[in-house]
């Protein structure tokens, strides 16, 4: 007998709102454990920001709105993928090449030195640094890496303090801070930016090596995964709008659907960016839920898609010293023939550029950087902005960062905005599911 007014739900079954990385981590995390699992995600397919669009001329074919990289530090994603038995999906990538004016390369790749130093002879080896930039950015890597970065600030002051100047701050630590926290280190937060150098450069042999989806971003996370989810028990219910949180005698009782629907729960993931919370959470009782992720601010990125009728490009991808992009990525599944490249520019924000001139600026760039590319004939263009790529990470950002995790009884939050340590990635993202499923399955979760 339920005494009367007490809502019995089953705090077997949950839900994850939202289908990106964090909440297909969080989705699997807590199906592993034996919940029920629904997911909802209001786009036609998982992914999220990881997506991809239709070509717009040959019918049925993908395009990924973005390069997505995984990088070999990203050890949550990394075992979420072979968990799923999808590891060989991605591509490792051990060396990277760094282009510059003229096509001149750089193989930058580990030697037989141990860790941290593995890497010492690949920064020796980079053409486009002098000797003496060489040395001031080995002794800045290894003071960071035993001493911190001190005195607050931005990581740019840190960098002027150690006497880099702006030429080795644009051609080397930009080239590395722009593309991993997607904003210059002149407003960037230390802590992070020695993150990336230490996570990524430092920690292991294999951790700067880039992995590569050899599949679309769609197939990887909507098809692969979703299958994988499926065999897991999750039930995947896409263009699923969630309206709000419901709540009962103080804790979550399930969720509310745009269509009017109820789903309920004991227990609920939200995996959504942080601008959508408020008004999900609308219904909570005032004050219960403090998130404080609205001081962040979103960070762009920008994808220039470019279709040569040849391949102008020799290497599967190049870093760009001194260009409006950093990167440039063939796809990672062309034949010889194919002249399909695509440009990623970070830290759009900071720029002027409107598409065309951001179009033509990387068109005249490729014309600097890839000599074959003055034979090839440029089919067509297309420029994919995405104005909430990351957010932006000035110091102190990480106060700003709720931890993943539980927020009011049964109710736990995800996403690469939420504290984990980790810049807006993939592996963020990743790291936030599994925690914050993982407080919810705590017996004092749910
Ligand atoms: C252009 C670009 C390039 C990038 N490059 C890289 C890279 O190289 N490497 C890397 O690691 N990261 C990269 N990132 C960042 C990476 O994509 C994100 O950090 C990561 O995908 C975030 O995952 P998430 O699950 O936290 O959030 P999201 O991917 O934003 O997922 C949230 C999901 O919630 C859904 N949702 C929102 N509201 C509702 C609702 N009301 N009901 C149901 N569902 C809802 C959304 O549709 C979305 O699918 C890039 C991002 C962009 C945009």
């Amino acid at each position: 007998m339920i005494p009367h007014g007490i809502i019995v739900v089953s705090s077997h079954r949950s839900i994850v709102v939202g289908g990106g990385v964090a909440g297909i981590a969080a989705a699997w995390r807590l199906a592993k454990a034996g919940r029920q699992v629904t997911l909802v995600e209001s786009r036609h397919a998982l992914g999220g920001r990881a997506r991809s669009f239709p070509d717009p001329v040959v019918t049925g074919r993908l395009t990924d709105s973005c390069q997505h990289v995984v990088m070999g530090c990203c050890s949550s994603l990394l075992s979420l993928l072979r968990q799923m038995g999808l590891q060989g999906l991605l591509r490792p990538h051990p060396v990277i090449h760094f282009l510059s004016p003229g096509g001149r390369r750089s193989r930058f790749e580990a030697s037989r030195l141990p860790p941290p130093v593995h890497l010492a002879w690949a920064l020796a080896g980079l053409h486009h640094l002098g000797l003496a930039d060489k040395a001031g950015i080995a002794a800045s890597i290894a003071s960071l890496a035993m001493r911190g970065t001190g005195a607050a600030g931005t990581f740019g002051e840190w960098l002027a303090r150690r006497g880099q100047g702006p030429r080795v701050v644009r051609d080397f630590w930009d080239l590395v801070i722009v593309s991993a926290l997607n904003q210059p280190s002149a407003g960037a937060c230390p802590r992070l930016a020695r993150k990336v150098f230490i996570d990524g450069f430092l920690a292991a042999r294999d951790s700067h090596e880039l992995r590569l989806p050899i599949v679309t971003l769609e197939d990887l996370f909507n098809i692969h995964m979703g299958e994988r989810l499926a065999g897991a028990g999750v039930r995947i219910l896409t263009a699923t709008d969630c309206k709000s949180i419901l709540q009962g005698h103080g804790r979550v009782t399930g969720i509310a659907l745009r269509d009017g629907t109820r789903l309920e729960a004991g227990s609920v993931v939200l995996a959504v960016p942080w601008e959508r919370l408020p008004a999900m959470l609308a219904g909570l009782p005032e004050g219960a839920v403090r998130c404080r992720g609205e001081s962040l601010r979103r960070a762009g990125i920008a994808a220039v898609h470019l279709w040569f009728d040849r391949r102008v490009l020799p290497t599967p991808h190049a870093a760009l010293v001194g260009a409006t992009a950093q990167w440039l990525f063939r796809h990672p599944s062309a034949d010889a023939g194919d002249g399909y490249l695509q440009a990623v520019v970070s830290g759009i924000d900071e720029t002027d550029h409107d598409a065309e001139s951001l179009a033509n600026s990387v068109i005249r760039d490729i014309g600097r950087f890839c000599p074959a590319s003055r034979r090839a004939k440029l089919i067509r263009s297309k420029v994919v902005r995405e104005n909430l790529a990351t957010f932006k990470v000035p110091p102190g950002v990480e106060n700003d960062r709720p931890r993943p995790g539980m927020v009011f009884p049964g109710l736990a939050i995800a996403g690469d905005w939420t504290g984990t340590g980790w810049p807006a990635t993939m592996e963020g993202a990743c790291r936030s599911g599994i925690e914050s499923a993982t407080t919810l399955l705590a017996p004092r979760g749910c």
